[in-house]
């Protein structure tokens, strides 16, 4: 007998390095998946952000590190390309749609192929495979990003039969603001199938289990930048932070898609102030999502964005523009002495800014000419900046996107168009099979990532 245990103490002595080295080089497949993504957040706007936060002393960072930093720096990042089927820059339906069937689409087409045929999501899989799922935008449900993982149209703008396959599909979690797009007949619907329905942030706290539609808005939510106004409006974080307490429960785990919508609205609008609002929106849940991910290591966070918007950026600026225009026709650059260096403090001018761009540039336009006077404009613009506005170098006061222009200038800012940009974007993978997401790939690789992270191939 005594032979037999020494033969066993042996054998264990010889078996468990052994054991301990081969099969865990590979972890185990994930259980849950956090995939978010920034709508329009180009590289150029991430590098924004984060230079930002390190050098400029934003407020809410007093180690002057950003969650998307501290991301980067401890997951994996690859570069990716988004084309379509057919067009070298793409639209938020197509792109969001390629993410997450894998197949080759076109703009405006939501959850189809470029032949149209109706494509399974990778939330739809999850599905199946018995997981919980959910989306949540800070737009609205039904918007291009949500709409491409739950539902399968020609069209993007078809928001009420996306409404309608969001609840057909069951989405545990249905998160964000388009109140307008679901008719009565379909909260009915909703209802019947097990919906708790919730319109603010106090309805949100109560809901403790079962199936989510939580609307906050009629359309899209508000920017951030103007958030104050609506007390009782939650942020993205929390959003996600009850989504995940919900999804949760479910044993087999979940796929949540989180959308950060109005990166592309402010990129969209060309406006720095409030692209600064929603990067710092967007990081809070970054926060809140590493944390998860920290406390249940079996969860893979992925953050990416669909597309740039605005190719915006600082740059300096030529102090004599005649003399340059001369000189660029000679095929000459200037340099010495006649450009001006923005410094840091930009940055906190755009902290000071108290409403969205686009928001104010509505009303000025929707405001008769007779009342557009310099004083007037410069009264309305100093109160959205926060800040005494010079408009002294403008003429015509009836041009709005002139102005506009103007102002973003002396803030040291330009971008490129107001449309969006063939940018190549940046994928971070944090968590378990992070390393499956480096390198140089196309928007239709990470369906299959996914599927390899989630042991499903
Ligand atoms: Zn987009």
């Amino acid at each position: 007998m005594k032979k037999y245990i020494l033969l066993w103490v042996l054998m264990s002595l010889w078996c468990v390095p052994v054991w301990g080295l081969a099969p865990t080089n590979t972890p185990a497949p994930v259980k849950n998946v956090i995939w978010v993504i920034a709508d329009g957040m180009g590289p150029e706007i991430m590098g924004f952000f984060m230079e930002g936060v390190r050098y400029a002393n934003l407020e809410g960072y007093p180690e002057h590190v950003s969650s998307m930093e501290k991301m980067i720096q401890q997951g994996t990042q690859g570069l990716f390309f988004n084309k379509t089927y057919d067009t070298i820059v793409t639209d938020s339906a197509a792109s969001g749609t390629q993410m997450a069937t894998g197949q080759y689409s076109r703009p405006d087409y939501i959850g189809i192929d470029y032949n149209q045929n109706k494509v399974q999501t990778i939330l739809e899989l999850a599905q199946e495979k018995g997981k919980s799922i959910g989306v949540i935008s800070d737009a609205y449900v039904t918007d291009a990003t949500p709409a491409a993982f739950t539902a399968h149209v020609r069209s993007r703008r078809m928001k009420e039969q996306i409404a309608e396959q969001q609840i057909e599909l069951g989405v545990d979690v249905i998160s964000g603001g388009g109140l307008k797009y679901f008719n009565k007949d379909l909260l009915a619907k909703a209802k019947a199938k097990g919906y708790t329905l919730v319109k603010n942030r106090t309805e949100l706290a109560k809901v403790k289990q079962g199936k989510l539609l939580a609307l906050f808005s009629e359309t899209g939510m508000p920017m951030a930048i103007e958030m104050y106004k609506h007390p009782n409006t939650p942020v993205l974080a929390e959003q996600t932070q009850k989504a995940l307490e919900l999804l949760e429960q479910n044993p087999e785990g979940f796929f949540l898609m989180v959308e950060a919508g109005k990166v592309d609205w402010a990129a969209h609008a060309n406006d720095p102030g409030s692209l600064l609002a929603e990067m710092k929106v967007l990081d809070a849940t970054l926060k809140t999502v590493m944390e998860y991910a920290d406390q249940h290591p079996n969860t893979l966070v992925y953050l990416n964005a669909d597309h740039d918007t605005g190719l915006g950026s600082f740059v300096y600026q030529y102090l004599n523009s005649q003399k340059v225009a001369e000189k660029t026709k000679q095929g000459e650059v200037l340099y010495n002495g006649n450009t001006a260096y923005h410094p840091l403090s930009r940055y906190k001018e755009l902290e000071k800014q108290k409403r969205s761009l686009y928001y104010v540039s509505q009303e000025l336009y929707a405001t008769p000419d007779s009342m557009l006077t310099r004083d007037y404009v410069e009264r309305r613009l100093g109160e959205t900046m926060g800040m005494q506005v010079d408009l002294s170098g403008i003429q015509d006061f009836k041009d709005i996107d002139g102005v506009l222009k103007y102002i973003n200038k002396q803030r040291g800012f330009a971008w490129a168009t107001g449309t969006h940009s063939a940018a190549p974007i940046i994928g971070v993978a944090y968590g378990p099979h992070a390393e499956l997401f480096s390198g140089v790939y196309h928007n239709t690789d990470i369906f299959p990532r996914m599927k390899k992270a989630l042991g499903w191939e």
